[in-house]
């Protein structure tokens, strides 16, 4: 796919350089060691590593996220925690955790809204994006 801006022929779509350049690893390293002394004792060490490498290409490349419902949720337990504290006990609490159940549900909402509005097109027009690794550009293709 020719680049629009130079015209280079070195083009690749997002999705394959961010695939490429993601690797998760699982290395898996054992150390013996052995202790002499009249007693043979032997004792295995096994280390296991494990992560995500991205090239720096790769995380620029990096699809759009969706947004987390997990600070939503957290307020709405905050909510329930200080509702239930409250019982009985201050006013105050339940109204803090009125607030916190209020806020919760509303981070919540806003994050399901751009996830079902916003997002998609957004993904879209990354799966649509080429990088060219002449000029350094990306732009979109085939979506006319
Ligand atoms: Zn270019």
């Amino acid at each position: 796919m020719q680049c629009t801006q130079c015209g280079s022929e070195q083009t690749q779509r997002l999705e394959v350089i961010y695939e490429q350049g993601t690797t998760t690893i699982r290395t898996q390293s054992t150390s013996v060691g052995a202790a002499g002394n009249g007693n043979f004792g032997a004792g295995t060490a096994t280390t296991t590593t494990s992560g995500i490498q991205q090239t720096k290409l790769a995380s620029r490349a990096a699809p759009p996220q969706r947004k987390s419902k997990v600070g939503g949720v957290c307020l709405l337990l905050l909510g329930i925690l200080l509702g239930w504290m409250g019982i009985g006990n201050s006013g105050w609490l339940l109204l803090l955790g009125g607030v916190a159940l209020a806020g919760g549900f509303l981070l919540l909402q806003r994050a399901a809204t751009y996830n079902r509005d916003v997002f998609p097109p957004l993904y879209r027009q990354w799966q649509a994006s080429w990088l060219c690794h002449r000029c350094g550009c990306i732009y979109q293709y085939g979506q006319h």
